[in-house]
């Protein structure tokens, strides 16, 4: 897959079809792909913590979530096809089901959110299956016997709803122990499929204001949103002085 370097994380340059047609082969392949969703917030984490890089950078499919990251690819001169939010090509998958029925294991959320997200799936996509939901305030003593439930159901897709960057690391120190043909990060997503949380109108979507509307719903993420402004900065400052800005973020 055509890959684009966005401050040091390789992200797929893919659009939305092409990310569903990848999902879709994983669910017939060996092994389990890992697959996340970052937004501007997790890239500019990833810029201070060396770990989530490298985690980042071993997914199997890395999309933007986002309009900021494809403004970012935009603004270093190696644009990215298409924004592919988490939420969105959950969405697809469980429209695809139609033609191909595929089960999942919802994973995350506060207790009774993941079975309402179930409860949802089940009525609006007759061919999407749950095998299985546990919340996302476990600790790490009863990690086992959630992953051994994850298994035993023989759930083809897990959703992982912990929060970045606790998920993108959750599914990367326990892929080799997992069953499922996919695992993906997908943060709020498993709010909004309960109904729970809303996701911006459209408009807003589409004009790339997704964080305008969350900052109205949740100011408390202010301090965490002002990473979108850096990282768009900090986009323009490589673009204009490739190496003044890569001494000052590794000097950091
Ligand atoms: N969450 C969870 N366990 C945790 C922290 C968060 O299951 O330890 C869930 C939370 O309930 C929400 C989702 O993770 O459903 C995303 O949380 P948040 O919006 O804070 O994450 P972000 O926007 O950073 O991905």
């Amino acid at each position: 897959m055509d890959k684009t370097k966005i401050h040091g994380v390789m992200m797929d340059n893919v659009t939305m079809d092409e990310a569903l047609e990848y999902v879709a082969g994983r669910l017939d392949g060996t092994g389990t792909a890992k697959i996340y969703t970052p937004n501007s917030e997790i890239m500019m984490q990833a810029q201070r913590d060396p770990e989530l890089k490298r985690i980042l950078n071993q997914a199997d499919l890395l999309i933007a979530d986002g309009a900021g990251v494809v403004l970012a690819s935009r603004i270093l001169g190696r644009p990215l096809k298409e924004k592919v939010s988490g939420i969105d090509l959950v969405k697809r998958i469980l429209e695809n089901t139609e033609k191909r029925p595929i089960s999942f294991f919802i994973l995350g959320a506060r207790p009774g959110v993941a079975e309402m997200a179930a409860q949802n799936i089940i009525s609006r996509y007759p061919g999407a299956e749950v095998k299985g939901t546990h919340h996302g305030y476990f600790n790490a003593e009863e990690e086992d016997l959630i992953i051994e439930r994850i298994n035993k159901s023989g759930a083809d897709i897990l959703l992982v709803g912990l929060g970045a960057p606790k998920q993108e690391k959750w599914i990367h120190s326990n892929a080799s122990r997992l069953n499922c043909k996919v695992a993906m990060g997908v943060g709020g997503s498993i709010d909004v499929l309960a109904g729970t949380a809303e996701l911006a109108p459209e408009w807003m979507r589409r004009a790339g204001l997704e964080w305008l509307f969350r900052l109205i719903k949740e100011p408390r993420r202010f301090r965490r949103m002002l990473d979108l402004p850096r990282f768009v900065l900090l986009s323009i400052k490589r673009r204009l002085r490739p190496e003044a800005a890569h001494r000052k973020t590794s000097a950091k």
